[in-house]
């Protein structure tokens, strides 16, 4: 398939040239169909096949057309990881001039918390300070958002983040998106997509 066939928008798919990306990975092929569709999502594969690309891409596409409030937030179990997210998301969102936070330890709770008051289209965080933040004088909403994506999903529902986990979950509206990925799938993350996500496509490599 071609990024094309899988309904990416002309500028897009441009963008994606300019990074090199000529050609959807397997993990991308399938899930950003059923994505662009509305459905949830579980998509399986090793890491480095794709998968920031392959919710990243509809996830632009969609808050292009209609960018209200905080868009979409993406969990993931490490810092580092949350940084490398961000940096694929500002280079295909630079045309439309994406706004991201990324909410991370180690950084000041206060910047942080001015940051997700000016509306960020994304946040991109881990769930330690995540939760910090919901738990202090929220200066924010996450009302409005309309994607939960769980990258490394495997890993975070393995490191103790489940009292955190909660209180995210307690503050999303239930009607979103779920996007899960993972390198497995694990008894955690069956029990999870049970209660988190909606007749979910699933694929596995
Ligand atoms: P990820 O699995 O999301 O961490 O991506 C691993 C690397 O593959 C990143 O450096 C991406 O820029 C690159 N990449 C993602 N999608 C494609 C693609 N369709 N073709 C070539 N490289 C890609």
């Amino acid at each position: 398939s071609t990024f094309h066939s899988l309904k990416i928008d002309e500028w897009l798919i441009n963008q994606c040239k300019l990074l090199g990306i000529e050609k959807p990975t397997p993990v991308q092929s399938n899930c950003i169909p059923p994505i662009l569709e509305g459905r949830d999502c579980i998509g399986c594969d090793r890491t480095g096949s794709g998968k920031t690309f392959a919710f990243a891409l509809p996830i632009v596409q969609t808050l292009s057309k209609d960018p209200y409030g905080i868009f979409a937030l993406i969990l993931t179990p490490t810092r580092e990881l949350a940084y490398q997210i961000a940096d694929q998301f500002q280079i295909v969102g630079k045309s439309i001039n994406l706004r991201l936070s990324v909410v991370v330890g180690g950084m000041g709770m206060m910047e942080q918390g001015i940051e997700l008051s000016n509306h960020p289209h994304i946040v991109i965080a881990t769930p330690g300070r995540l939760a910090d933040h919901l738990e202090s004088c929220k200066t924010f909403s996450f009302k409005s958002i309309k994607f939960l994506v769980m990258d490394e999903a495997d890993r975070l529902l393995e490191g103790n983040f489940d009292e955190q986990l909660q209180t995210i979950f307690q503050a999303l509206p239930e009607k979103r998106q779920t996007l899960l990925f993972s390198a497995t799938i694990t008894d955690t993350l069956t029990k999870l997509r049970e209660c988190a996500l909606n007749n979910p496509f699933m694929w596995s490599a």
